[in-house]
């Protein structure tokens, strides 16, 4: 017997994505932010996400808005991630018994409140009894042919950028768990960057966003583009609010930021003579994609970069 800790999160998705799909109108299966099937006009995006009750959320300190909240920006931060836009929502729910009426209502008010902001709505789902709370969201984009976003489209020479600053949501989780006070407003009620993916879509290589942390995202890129990379520590956007959270829990910063997630910033690579064409989105540039291997660069020391946060290696 193999454990699934053995594989990890992602020799799992390997695993799986070798057996399934294969259609010829699957423009992109397993391992991309979102699945792309082909159409006449556009591409369709379709992305899921499940969220369970103690490892993705906190009932103790998010409230059932918040859980909402969050769960929709997660799913649409993958849609951005590949320059499109989400259209439909199917959100399914296990429900135990300590939820009641009006705890559901406030779960969705914070899902209809995304869906608002991020202009598309809920059509459908499934509702059924569990042990804990287990949210899993479908969420149904488009693409114009033109404008999609893969992580296979890195080329050597490309600088590596990102939208924002990154670490923030893991500091407002270690606050959380700590129970000490700071700042953890990023965490519970996070955003996405969908406008810059529209705006970037049209000049970047490839496009990812932050959901396990920079470390693994630029090596989701090289792996899919063939690629190596080397990021530069000191280039890492850290904000001050995240340095202080650190500084109060003796904690590393960029630790957050490399191997934490859920910042739902845009990780991009772009050849530097398209830099001034994006230069409406916020970004910053962290590193380079090179010919082959992982880096980070620590001052003038070189180690190689270890992944990101793995759901069955805690
Ligand atoms: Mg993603």
């Amino acid at each position: 017997m193999t454990k699934l800790s053995e594989l990890g999160e992602f020799g799992l998705i390997d695993r799986l994505a070798s057996k399934v799909g294969r259609g010829k109108e699957v423009i992109k299966g397993i391992g991309d932010d979102c699945a792309v099937l082909d159409g006449d006009d556009f591409y369709t995006l379709l992305t899921t996400d499940m969220l369970v009750s103690g490892d993705h959320f906190n009932r103790d300190w998010q409230t059932p808005r918040q859980i909402g909240w969050k769960s929709m920006v997660a799913n649409v931060s993958d849609i951005a991630a590949m320059g499109g836009y989400p259209l439909w929502a199917l959100v399914s729910l296990a429900l135990p018994d300590d939820v009641d009426v009006e705890y559901l209502d406030s779960i969705y008010d914070g899902m209809i409140s995304a869906s608002e902001k991020y202009k598309m709505e809920i059509i459908g789902g499934d509702t059924t009894h569990g042990d804990i709370l287990v949210i899993n969201i479908v969420i149904i984009g488009r693409v114009e042919k033109d404008n999609l976003c893969l992580r296979s489209g890195a080329k050597i020479g490309d600088k590596i950028c990102v939208t924002g600053d990154l670490g923030k949501s893991w500091a407002g989780l270690d606050l959380l768990r700590a129970g000490v006070d700071g700042y953890t407003d990023y965490h519970l009620e996070p955003s996405c960057r969908l406008e810059e993916g529209r705006v970037l879509a049209p000049h970047v290589n490839a496009m990812i966003d932050v959901s396990d942390g920079l470390s693994s995202e630029v090596m989701h890129i090289c792996k899919q583009s063939g690629t190596g990379a080397v990021i530069d520590k000191d280039k890492i956007p850290v904000s001050s609010r995240t340095r202080e959270a650190a500084d109060k829990l003796d904690k590393d910063p960029y630790q957050w930021a490399l191997s934490g997630g859920e910042d739902f910033e845009l990780v991009f690579t772009i050849p530097e003579s398209k830099i001034e064409a994006v230069s409406d989105v916020p970004y910053v540039i962290v590193g380079d994609i090179t010919e082959k291997g992982t880096y980070l660069l620590e001052g003038k020391q070189k180690k190689e970069l270890s992944g990101g946060y793995d759901h069955f290696r805690l």
